[in-house]
């Protein structure tokens, strides 16, 4: 079994429209952009990173705004739901602020014990707010969200599958735990988490498959410490059968990534370097960063690319 896995990292979704993507996830969630860069595979579309201060791992939502994609079609085999921490009592603050804003999909109810506002991203994009007691993360301030109901972070990701065994099966061995059922979800636990640390599997026998597009997520990524912990966990995955990509440098992280048995990719991402690799945390965000083999290319790329506002 593997105990080096710390939790959420990131979690990287597809969207329709930079811009828009943008003033959401900064205006109306409130979040630092913590990374303006480019797709390492496919420069002529952004990378954009938003969390909290420094983009702690946890905390990270990415997004591929790929132009004009189709719309997805949510359904199973997929992340059916992405879900951030804010503190308890907060919930009527996020209710009439996306009310206001126009959120689309916004609705109250409550998930083993908690308060949930879900409400969906521009492209359809499932999310919802948890109210978490005792989460001690720092939340970003600004555009109206102060430091009491500012979103903590992610508080984890609800699974969508036809059945859950071989899922459950591979949450146990990254070292997850069973702690409750639900109607038709099961939600597990990592200890010694960093916040994100919960994963909600959804039992959806009758569900077509998800049609990946704009709005849908992409991959989940878990924390570990270093490489050298991801080095173990690819042995311990690969040794229990899973086929994982080589180690791959993100610039931000090293990532491994693998398929799931419900159909949803896994990557493994590592807490170091970190964001303020190449600028320093108060510039986080602002200037396009490319990676080293893309650099002198800069102008054309620069060229490509919708301007963001700040
Ligand atoms: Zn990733």
């Amino acid at each position: 079994m593997i105990r080096d896995i710390k939790g959420l990292h990131h979690i990287t979704s597809m969207a329709s429209d930079a811009r828009e993507n943008n003033r959401f996830f900064t205006d109306t969630l409130g979040l630092r952009r913590v990374k303006k860069t480019v797709n390492f595979d496919d420069p002529s579309v952004y990378h954009l990173y938003y969390g909290d201060e420094a983009g702690t791992p946890g905390t990270v939502m990415t997004y591929f705004p790929f132009p004009n994609m189709m719309t997805s079609r949510s359904g199973v085999g997929e992340v059916g739901e992405t879900q951030f921490a804010i503190p308890k009592g907060t919930l009527s603050f996020w209710k009439d602020r996306f009310l206001a804003q126009a959120v689309a999909g916004v609705e109250t109810d409550t998930v083993f014990g908690a308060n949930r506002l879900r409400f969906l991203g521009p492209d359809g994009d499932g999310f919802a707010l948890i109210e978490t007691a005792d989460d001690n993360r720092a939340g970003w301030t600004g555009q109206g969200v102060g430091d009491d109901v500012a979103i903590r972070g992610f508080s984890g990701a609800r699974f969508n599958l036809h059945e859950t065994a071989a899922t459950e099966e591979l949450l146990h061995f990254m070292g997850y735990e069973r702690a409750d059922v639900e109607g038709d979800v099961t939600r597990f636990i990592i200890p010694g988490g960093n916040g994100a640390d919960t994963i909600d599997l959804a039992a959806l026998p009758k569900v077509p498959f998800a049609r990946q597009g704009a709005g849908s997520v992409h991959h989940i990524a878990f924390a570990v410490e270093n490489r050298e912990k991801q080095l173990e966990v690819r042995k311990a995955l690969m040794d229990t059968g899973y086929q994982v990509t080589p180690v791959i440098d993100r610039d931000y992280f090293w990532a491994i990534y693998f398929r799931t048995p419900g159909g949803i990719l896994f990557e493994i991402a590592t807490n170091e370097p970190g964001f303020d690799r190449d600028e320093d945390t108060a510039h986080l965000g602002q200037a396009l960063k490319l990676p080293s083999r893309y650099e002198e290319f800069r102008d054309q790329i620069e060229a490509n690319l919708e301007p963001l506002a700040a």
